[in-house]
């Protein structure tokens, strides 16, 4: 595990462990800190202890600057936007980190810096076929483990806590609201589809979807080993990194098309094409957790007035006010609308039997599954790729001509 990736786990899981702390769960603090410490100790890397001392340094700067956040006392929309931007922030700095080390690599200079194995969560086929080998014919993945870890950990994520990854942690959508904001201030107004044009638009997502989850099962299981032990997938991080750094005039079509989409509207593509959001939609069905509206606090019955500020401020363009759970595939949990909400009692995330999830809650969630699985995964020594900088050079030369 790279410095940086370390840096990132230690710092989100004691993060994670303060914020449990400061909400007066001093027991789930010490277990959290308790079970990182015990993973450090199995993993016996040194980079995990200079992530964690890092880690502890930024908190308690945090503690004594920004006391507040430190706590995670701010507003929801201040809870999430702190913590999508570190996800964000770890993902371009470990991106950065990939791209030198390709060009250090193409340049002779390979082993001048360590791959981050976590790129390997950009290889969803990859990660998909990773978990399907384990399970039908208990083959691990030696050389993209990473993957399927990191497709695992997305799917549990969204199993507890719907779309939060959306909405938390990915770096798409992140950026995509800041392109919508950029546009905002040079051209004003939304450019909303009709509703009937919108619903065939959405589904557009699922068929991309339907075309992934056929790749993955519609290899043999036979095949699988063969597959997994292939130049192809030896290097399938190395073609990913090429589609971006080295685009096809196709691939920059396509690229110039979702950077507009992601301008023209809000979360435009996650809503439309980005097939991740559309598994994590249908997985987020199995959440207990929903937003939920209490029509005795609601100021629509509760006094007979009219208020939409829950719908207005979804960006997910849920009708929040004429509904009293949201079932939504679209709903990323981003607590927006109960940020707008005037009563605190009137909305909130929780279970069906009332059991409340704070923004901070979500934070603690989604700090511990996002990284504790993969510190885990490090530990139980299924994490680092065992595809050397030596077999990477010599298959460059013919990654076009290396297919499935
Ligand atoms: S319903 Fe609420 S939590 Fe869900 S996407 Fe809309 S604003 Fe976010
Ligand atoms: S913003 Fe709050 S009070 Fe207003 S409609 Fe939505 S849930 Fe009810």
């Amino acid at each position: 595990m790279t410095v940086v990736e370390s840096i990132s786990l230690m710092l989100g899981l004691l993060y994670a462990a303060s914020l449990l702390y400061f909400s007066g769960k001093k027991w789930g603090a010490g277990l959290t800190v308790a079970l990182t410490g015990a993973a450090v100790v199995a993993a016996s890397a040194w980079p995990l202890l200079v992530g964690a001392a890092v880690a502890i340094a930024v908190l308690v700067g945090m503690k004594r600057w920004q006391p507040q956040l430190a706590q995670g006392e701010g507003r929801e929309n201040q809870i999430r936007e702190l913590v999508h931007h570190f996800f964000s922030l770890s993902i371009l700095i470990v991106g950065m980190q990939y791209v030198l080390y390709h060009a250090l690599l193409l340049n002779d200079m390979g082993g001048s810096l360590i791959r981050p194995d976590v790129v390997d969560a950009f290889l969803p086929i990859a990660g998909g076929i990773g978990i399907r080998s384990i399970l039908t014919i208990n083959v691990w993945d030696s050389h993209h483990p990473a993957a399927a870890v990191m497709l695992l950990t997305v799917v549990v994520s969204a199993i507890v806590c719907k779309r939060a990854f959306c909405g938390w942690a990915c770096p798409l959508s992140l950026a995509g609201t800041y392109l919508y904001k950029l546009r905002k201030r040079f051209i004003a107004g939304d450019a909303v589809p009709p509703k009937w044009l919108d619903w065939p638009l959405r589904m557009l997502k699922y068929l991309l979807l339907i075309a992934l989850v056929y790749i993955v099962f519609g290899m043999p299981a036979e095949s699988l080993p063969y597959y997994l032990n292939g130049n192809y997938h030896k290097v399938a991080d190395v073609k990913m990194g090429m589609f971006f750094l080295n685009p096809s005039l196709i691939a920059a079509i396509i690229i110039g098309i979702i950077l507009v989409m992601a301008a023209w509207q809000q979360h435009a593509f996650c809503r439309y094409l980005c097939p991740y959001g559309a598994g994590l939609g249908l997985v987020s069905f199995l959440s207990p957790l929903k937003i939920r509206r209490d029509s005795k606090s609601c100021l629509i019955e509760s006094r007979g007035m009219k208020c939409d500020k829950c719908s207005r401020a979804c960006p997910a363009r849920i009708q929040v006010h004429q509904q009293i759970s949201i079932r939504s595939d679209e709903c990323q949990a981003c607590m927006r609308c109960v940020s707008a909400c005037p009563k605190s009692a009137a909305l909130g995330f929780s279970t069906r039997n009332n059991w409340r999830v704070s923004a901070r809650g979500i934070a603690i969630i989604m700090l511990v599954v996002m990284f504790g699985i993969p510190l885990a995964a490090y530990a139980g020594g299924y994490w680092h790729s065992d595809v050397t900088d030596a077999i990477r050079l010599q298959l460059i030369p013919y990654l076009n001509s290396i297919g499935h």
